[in-house]
């Protein structure tokens, strides 16, 4: 049966003004599973409204009681995981293992902003003047927008609700239009744990209908976005009309080297983790591995093993490792990646099609594939492939794949294998990303910044900094008579 979703506005779940309707797509599949409304400018103006007129009573209450509201959806969100876990991967196409990991970093997320948001603290600053002191402290900004997209539909989410409302901001949220239904199920925890009308609201809606209008809303002070580069750069745009608070989280094309003295087995198992976790389809999947040309061959080697052991169909299976990919777009765009390194003097290790027979037919599948022997003039080493798709090139000498990683407008994340400390030092000194991950393939943790670097972003989310950004310092400067 087709269930049909509604949007929250004001503490109501409502349907759009104009009654239009979005689809929602199962992408292993093919069938129809969900409607939601399709929101129109008028729904924006009434969501940011009550935003606006929730923002003076929720800024003044205590972060402890706005901590408590929010450990108690991380309640919720828990108890619910199995269902949430179900709907994302319905909508997704990630395997059920990972929306309820996804499910539940939900919730750590709300817990940690919970506990964070109780501790800002301001500042005394002595003055030179005798009877005169300094004393700054930490507001929060306004009401702030929330753009999301369909890759993670609620952990994205939660670094942003978490964010705004343990810093005392209310928020508007547009949803992925491909997957609003999880994350709507997640909002609705924050609506049942006793967050008052006007704090949360979620918008269901196509972005490039709608999202200007909120973006540029004259009560929203604050945005935060996450996203592909090109949509990225037109928000920032948009922000400059009445200066507003920004934060951008956008594409990469991360790099991941493989010194020669590294320990094999492990880089292999982090490589084939980050390339076909998602289906690729993470902001920081590898696209590009280098590797050193001593151990080109075993690397590939023992790579192509283990990706070809993965299984990939039905993501409610227990058994399985990858989904299919969430668009039809995205499918298209990692075969136009692949043939195009074919074209120019690439080779397919292992996969390198869609999959095929009565199983795969009617959803994005598309195989783990390995493409060796790559070069910077190809689309895989140079563009965010955002699929399953991984380039591999062999490098002489660490300064030659410094050289290499650094060869991109983007500058999210990088990762190294080596058993030297002086490599791997000079690795995260000299490749220009916000985050470096040596031996390992994780570089984002929820206590420490992660922002990105050149076109992959500005400011950060996570850890105190992420919270400081729905902050703003104010100063005030005493005398004592
Ligand atoms: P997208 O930019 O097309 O869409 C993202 C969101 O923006 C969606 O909610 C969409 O509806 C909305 N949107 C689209 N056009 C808009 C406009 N003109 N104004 C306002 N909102 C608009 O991105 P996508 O293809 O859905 O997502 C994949 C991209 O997100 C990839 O590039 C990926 O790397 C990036 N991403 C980055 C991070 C990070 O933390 N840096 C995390 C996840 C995904």
């Amino acid at each position: 049966m087709v269930q049909h979703y509604k949007m929250l506005i004001n503490g109501e779940w409502v349907d759009s003004r104009s009654g239009r309707l979005i689809e929602v797509i199962n992408p292993a599949n093919g069938e129809l599973i969900a409607t939601t409304p399709a929101a129109e400018k008028e729904d924006i103006e009434e969501a940011v409204r009550s935003a606006y007129n929730a923002f003076v009573s929720w800024s003044n209450e205590t972060p402890f009681y706005r901590g408590n509201l929010l450990r108690k959806a991380a309640k919720l969100v828990l108890e619910r995981s199995k269902e949430i876990a179900e709907i994302m991967t319905r909508e997704q196409g990630k395997t059920l293992k990972e929306s309820k990991q996804e499910v539940e970093k939900g919730a750590a997320i709300l817990r940690y902003y919970a506990e964070e948001g109780e501790r800002v603290y301001g500042r005394v600053i002595a003055n030179e003047e005798k009877n005169s002191e300094s004393i700054v402290i930490y507001e929060p900004i306004g009401v702030a927008a929330a753009i999301t997209p369909w890759n993670y539909p609620i952990e994205l989410l939660a670094w942003k609700v978490g964010g705004a409302l343990a810093a005392g901001c209310t928020l508007v949220a547009k949803l992925p239009a491909e997957t609003p239904l999880s994350p709507l199920k997640f909002i609705e925890c924050i609506v049942e744990a006793g967050v008052p009308a006007g704090v949360v609201n979620a918008l269901t809606g196509y972005g490039r209908e709608i999202g200007p209008y909120l973006v540029e809303h004259p009560l929203i002070k604050r945005v935060a976005f996450t996203g592909s580069t090109e949509t990225g750069k037109q928000i920032l745009k948009m922000c400059s009309n009445d200066i507003k608070k920004v934060t951008l989280e956008l594409g990469g094309s991360l790099p991941m080297l493989v010194h020669s003295d590294a320990d094999l087995d492990a880089a292999v198992k982090g490589a084939v983790r980050r390339s076909f976790r998602n289906a690729g389809q993470i902001c920081i999947a590898i696209n590009r591995i280098y590797v050193h040309q001593d151990i080109y061959e075993a690397f590939i080697e023992k790579f192509a093993e283990s990706t070809m052991k993965l299984k990939v169909g039905n993501p409610l299976l227990e058994e399985c490792d990858m989904g299919p990919m969430c668009t039809k777009r995205g499918l298209e765009k990692v075969e136009r990646h692949v043939k195009d390194a074919v074209s120019k003097g690439a080779k397919v290790v292992c996969g390198g099609k869609r999959l095929e027979g009565i199983k795969y037919e009617k959803g994005n599948f598309y195989e783990p594939t390995i493409v060796r022997d790559v070069n910077h003039e190809m689309l895989i080493m140079r563009e965010e492939t955002f699929g399953p798709a991984v380039g591999v090139m062999p490098y002489k000498d660490i300064d030659e794949a410094i050289n290499l990683a650094n060869d991109t407008n983007y500058g999210l994340a990088a990762i190294v294998y080596t058993r030297s400390i002086s490599i791997a030092r000079k690795v995260a000194k000299e490749v220009k990303a916000g985050n470096i991950a040596i031996n390992n393939v994780d570089a984002g943790v929820i206590n420490a910044p992660y922002g990105g670097w050149k076109d992959s972003g500005i400011g950060v989310e996570h850890g105190p900094e992420g919270l400081f950004e729905y902050l703003r310092p104010k100063h005030i400067r005493i005398h004592y008579l």
